[in-house]
């Protein structure tokens, strides 16, 4: 099992897209990300402000009040657009929902799309950063499992490529819980994602395989919802460097019978550099797989979507 040939279908926040629907009536086309997805991605493009009724160009809006419960309103007139857009929002999502997305991307900052550190404007007129758009938190809470990220976050490599492993991993769930799973295919599905859930949450890698060993033992539909959010929940957690290489030496491990002495240390030492942060993770995976096509190692390596989560071209592990 590997990454799909059929392209994902992601949420994104207009104006990322050069849509010129800012309250200026500007864009903020993000070209770094348009190039490194697009290839592989239906964009469904989406504007709540001007979904909402507000048109171009308006008034600037902002959140005021309780952090948890702000109002949407206008900067200047305070003209309070929170009921137009909890309206819209609820049309809105049930129709995301018959999409079937396998991610969104937000517009960071923004009262309405905006999903971290979102100003909110106390009593006092003092912003807290600590809001999330109204938009936003609606989806959020409407699609739990769905992988979500900000744009400016994107720019780190390391969040960036665990946003891209969340997007290819829940695409992959979806199919699965779509395709008439049964106890079988789920733990072939498990199996194949083992050293990817090693790769982010060894302690999440456990507890799923404790219920995947209930499978046929517990009511079906229960144990499949609570697989998929527990699958999920450790795609959350980041992949670190350091968990990377524990799930490398495993690797090595099944051709330990078949390397001679230097082409072991060759392999150890690859990782060792990995592990410091001197080459970068494609490095000894590149190695690894040019080992595992030459021995006949267990099967069950070449089942791995770790090996190959998704295109290479999107070169995310070269950095
Ligand atoms: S941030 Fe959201 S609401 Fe604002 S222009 Fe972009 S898509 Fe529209």
């Amino acid at each position: 099992m590997t990454w799909t040939t059929q392209r994902l279908r992601i949420g994104i926040s207009s104006c990322l897209l050069g849509e010129p629907v800012r309250f200026n009536g500007g864009h903020a086309r993000d070209r770094s990300l348009l190039e490194l997805l697009g290839p592989y991605v239906e964009w469904v493009p989406v504007c709540p402000e001007v979904g909402a009724g507000m048109g171009i160009p308006r008034e600037a809006v902002r959140l005021v009040g309780d952090v948890h419960a702000p109002r949407l309103v206008g900067a200047t007139t305070g003209q309070d657009w929170t009921e137009a857009m909890r309206i819209w929002t609820e049309a809105q999502l049930e129709h995301l929902a018959l999409l079937d997305l396998d991610g969104y991307i937000f517009k960071s900052r923004s009262p309405t799309c905006g999903l971290f550190r979102v100003k909110v404007y106390d009593h006092n007129g003092i912003p807290h950063k600590e809001g999330r758009g109204l938009f936003a938190e609606a989806l959020v809470r409407r699609f739990p499992l769905l992988p979500v990220e900000e744009e400016g976050r994107l720019q780190d490599s390391l969040l960036r490529e665990n946003f891209i492993d969340r997007l290819f991993a829940y695409h992959r769930l979806r199919q699965f819980l779509q395709e008439n799973p049964s106890p079988q295919t789920l733990v072939r599905f498990h199996t194949a994602h083992k050293l990817t859930l090693m790769s982010h949450s060894p302690k999440h890698l456990k507890s799923l395989g404790q219920l995947v060993a209930k499978a046929g033992n517990a009511p079906w539909e229960e144990l499949l919802e609570s697989y998929a959010q527990q699958f999920m929940s450790a795609m959350n957690v980041m992949a670190t460097r350091k968990k990377h290489a524990n799930v490398l030496f495993h690797l090595a491990g099944y051709l330990r019978d078949y390397l001679l002495p230097e082409d072991r240390a060759e392999l150890h030492t690859l990782i060792e550099d990995y592990r410091q942060g001197l080459v970068p993770l494609i490095t000894p995976i590149v190695l690894l797989r040019h080992h595992f096509r030459r021995f006949p190692v267990h099967p069950w390596i070449r089942t791995q979507v770790y090996l190959e989560p998704y295109p290479k071209e999107l070169r995310l592990r070269n950095t």
